[in-house]
C-alpha cells in the first residue's frame, strides 16, 4: 500500500520533566537492556546497546527532560502491521530532524527511535566491522536504549497509552517518542 493512499492525521504531544525525576521513576535498565539482547540490532548499530560509556554519567547532569512525541493516527481500520514502517517513515525523520536542531541550539543531548539505523541505506553498519560510524551528527540512542519506559512515559506523561496491533494489523494509533535532555 502506498504512503499517498493512506490518509493520516497526527498530533503533537510535549511533556517536560526533571531529569533526576526522570531517571529515578522512569528507568527499567535492567529490563530493557534485557529486550534489547533479543534484538538483531544488539551490538550492531551505534545508537544501540551496548554503550562504551556509563548511560548515567552522561545524562545525570542535565536538568530538563523535554519529551516529544507524534501520535500517527491513520484513517483507515485494519491496515497490515508491515505498512507500520512506511508509515511513520516520514515522521521519523522530521522529529529526528527537529530534535538534532533543537540539540544544536541547546548544546544539549537529543535522542532518537528505537529501531535500526538506516543512514547507510543497504550498507552494513561501520559497527560491525569497528570502523566510526559514518554519520555521527545525526545518530542519536532511543530513550529505551538508555533503559527509559516509554510505556509509562506515555501514560503518565502524555495521558496517551501506548496501544499494540492484533492478528497482524496495526492499532489505531502509533507513536513515536523522542527527547531532548538539556
Ligand atoms: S549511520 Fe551508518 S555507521 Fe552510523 S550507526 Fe547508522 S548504520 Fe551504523
Amino acid at each position: 500500500m502506498s504512503q499517498e493512499t493512506i490518509n493520516i492525521q497526527t498530533r503533537r504531544l510535549k511533556a517536560q520533566i526533571p531529569v533526576a525525576n526522570y531517571i529515578a521513576n522512569y528507568r527499567r535498565s535492567d529490563y530493557f537492556l534485557s529486550l534489547c539482547c533479543e534484538c538483531k540490532n544488539y551490538g550492531c548499530r551505534y545508537g544501540c546497546p551496548p554503550f562504551e560509556y556509563d548511560v548515567v554519567d552522561k545524562i545525570k547532569d542535565y536538568a530538563t527532560a523535554k519529551i516529544i512525541g507524534i501520535q500517527i493516527i491513520p484513517k483507515q481500520a485494519n491496515l497490515p502491521l508491515s505498512s507500520a514502517q512506511k508509515i511513520m517513515h516520514p515522521y521519523i525523520k522530521q522529529l529526528r530532524d527537529e530534535l538534532l536542531q533543537m540539540e544544536k541550539q541547546s548544546g544539549g543531548l537529543s535522542f532518537g527511535f528505537a529501531g535500526g539505523c538506516d543512514l547507510c541505506g543497504e550498507r552494513p553498519c561501520a559497527r560491525l566491522t569497528s570502523e566510526p560510524c559514518r554519520h555521527p551528527d545525526k545518530v542519536r540512542p532511543s530513550l529505551e536504549a538508555y533503559g527509559f519506559d516509554l510505556s509509562k512515559t506515555a501514560q503518565d506523561l502524555f495521558h496517551v497509552p501506548l496501544v499494540w496491533g492484533k492478528n497482524n494489523t496495526l492499532p489505531p494509533y502509533l507513536m513515536l517518542i523522542g527527547a531532548l535532555f538539556e
